[in-house]
């Protein structure tokens, strides 16, 4: 059967997004783009208790960040709306009530507090094939008991086959079984009406046509519910094809990367700043730390896929070409900050200085640093970015070209300084002032004329030179600064600094 590719996203709006939930996107993304298919955003908010304010928000504006638009959701409309599943509340009882009537779910009327009572009387508690029958519910008791009972509080349970095997093939993993034994009733209907994701899942993906379902492998063990459901409700021809996303591992490969581990080791691990609105904490996303979408979406994509040779730079373009599941590797894949911050120092090399722009502007001038001219930034953009990891580096190595260094580190020059620089540097201001083509190759031959003539060695003098001119031991070619900041400003940083050190 030739279906039209249509993925989905399926996230709960619970929090800033972790770099694993962008990484399922992008693989979601890329898979849609180079079929000609459709990537779906689908808002699994059906858990009120879960709710977070600003949550669903933020993974719009994450998405729109890293350039991987959804062609139909709850922000971008489209043919099978709502996308909120809140908002498709009375789809799902009939659904319930049909497994219920085929006899492959029940009604279940425990309370809160019998089902407490049962957790502490048996540890690790589980309803189950094994269990159904002490409880309460429409298996359990006579007819009569059972309909009173409707009259209350009630909700939907899936009624898990005792002995069975559950088989699936999963793109990455190949082919998968599951015990039933193994799998509690889950709920599927809620005593409010709602459904839970289990049966709201599966419904949506057979409503919406969705002819992929691509999620991290923590939803794997639920696997076999979903299976059980699509089968039951009379839609197995229509089921999706699986994939179960390898985790993203902390860098020491011990166990699942979490937001608790990035604020530990000091990296991100959500997509942008996150302010939990409860308690007011922010935690750093990898927009705010400097990383350009562009490295971002990169180095997910390197996150558990390769395309079988040693390339590791992509467009997101090349990305859609070259992706495919088959090369997702089972095993889960470890973050290595170092490794990221390489892929963002790259695209920084990469990109022209015209693309990178408005960042940079923005932080300078948020550093309050005023630019004045637009072409030199581009130039000085152009000179430095060889020297910048992150965004933020720009500040330190690209400031001092719009205002002079505010500190200037005469402590770096003071040990070597003598009468004979002091002269040096005097006659290299007379030099320069007599300069009539400003140029840093020029510049930089009339220094060494004039330490020739002074017997002294250039490489002594750069130093000093650069001190000077940037306060600090950083930055490009000295005579390329000189070169763009120009004559006056070279020569007054200049006899600023030999002033300092008389
Ligand atoms: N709502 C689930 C989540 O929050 C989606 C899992 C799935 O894609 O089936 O991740």
């Amino acid at each position: 059967m030739d279906r039209k590719v249509r993925v989905r996203f399926a996230p709960s709006p619970t929090g800033g997004l972790h770099l694993g939930g962008v990484r399922t996107v992008l693989f979601n993304y890329l898979f849609a783009k180079q079929s000609g298919g459709d990537f779906i955003v689908r808002i699994e908010d059906t858990d009120q208790n879960r709710f977070v304010e600003g949550a669903e928000q933020y993974i719009f504006d994450t998405l729109a960040w890293c350039g991987l638009q959804p062609d139909e959701s709850p922000a971008h409309g489209g043919p099978y709306a709502p996308y909120r599943q809140s908002e498709r509340k009375q789809n799902y009882r009939k659904y319930a009530e049909q497994l219920v009537k085929d006899g492959y779910a029940y009604y279940a009327f425990d309370t809160t507090e019998e089902l407490e009572a049962r957790r502490k009387q048996i540890p690790n508690f589980q309803y189950s094939h094994a269990t159904r029958m002490q409880q309460q519910n429409s298996l359990s008791l006579d007819e009569a008991t059972a309909k009173e009972k409707m009259n209350g509080p009630h909700v939907i349970r899936i009624k898990m086959p005792e002995n069975e095997t559950v088989q699936f093939t999963d793109m990455i993993r190949g082919e998968v079984s599951f015990h039933t034994s193994q799998v509690d009733d889950k709920v599927l209907l809620k005593a409010d009406g709602m459904p839970t994701y289990h049966l709201a899942v599966v419904v949506d993906d057979y409503l919406m046509k969705i002819s992929h379902a691509f999620r991290g492998e923590e939803w794997l063990p639920s696997a076999p519910v979903h299976i059980l459901l699509w089968k039951w409700l009379g839609w197995e021809n229509e089921m999706p094809e699986w994939a179960h996303l390898p985790l993203i591992l902390k860098p020491d490969g011990n166990g699942k990367l979490s937001k608790r581990d990035g604020d530990r080791l000091g990296f991100p691990v959500f997509a942008m700043d996150w302010t939990d609105p409860k308690t007011g904490e922010t935690t750093t996303g990898f927009r705010e730390r400097g990383f350009l979408p562009e490295a971002f979406v990169n180095l997910l994509a390197l996150l558990g896929w390769n395309d079988g040779t040693d390339t590791e730079l992509f467009t997101l373009d090349e990305l859609v070409k070259q992706f495919s599941m088959s090369r997702v590797h089972k095993g889960g894949a470890k973050f290595d900050y170092e490794k990221a911050k390489w892929f963002n120092h790259e695209w920084i090399r990469r990109l022209p200085a015209s693309a990178l722009r408005p960042a940079v502007s923005e932080l300078l001038q948020h550093a309050g640093i005023q630019l004045a001219d637009g072409n030199l930034l581009d130039k000085v953009i152009e000179l430095v970015k060889d020297r910048c990891t992150l965004l933020p580096d720009f500040i330190q190595q690209a400031g001092f070209f719009f205002q002079s260094p505010a500190e200037i580190d005469t402590a770096a020059i003071k040990p070597k300084w003598d009468e004979s620089k002091n002269l040096f540097f005097t006659e290299l201001v007379r030099a320069y002032q007599l300069c009539g083509f400003w140029d840093a190759a020029e510049l930089e031959k009339e220094f060494k004329e004039l330490a020739a003539v002074n017997k002294l060695k250039p490489g002594e003098l750069m130093l000093p030179l650069r001190i000077m001119l940037v306060g600090g031991k950083f930055g490009p070619g000295v005579f390329d600064i000189a070169g763009l900041i120009g004559k006056a400003e070279t020569i007054r940083r200049m006899e600023h600094v030999l002033g300092l050190l008389v």
